[in-house]
């Protein structure tokens, strides 16, 4: 069964396990109010898709920088 997150303005977040036919949950289980679904695990999963790429751009970018500086120091390394 999928775990859905629903977010209430009294509780906080929470989850709850249901089958995947049943219907979305309206109210909070324990205060009654109003509870607005969180999305779930594949919005999270293209958000930490797209943080990745940003990372391993820096990375890559980091390391053409660091090759660069890499460059003038092995010529003298290999005189010596
Ligand atoms: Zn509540």
């Amino acid at each position: 069964m999928p775990t859905y997150e629903y977010s209430c303005e009294r509780c906080g977040r929470f989850e709850e396990f249901a089958p995947i036919s049943a219907q979305k949950r309206e109210v909070c289980p324990t205060c009654k109010t109003k509870v607005e679904r969180v999305i779930g695990p594949g919005a999270g999963f293209l958000f930490k898709g797209s943080g990745f790429y940003t990372t391993d751009y820096r990375s890559s970018d980091y390391q053409k920088k660091a090759n660069a500086e890499e460059i003038p120091i092995a010529p003298k390394g290999l005189k010596e």
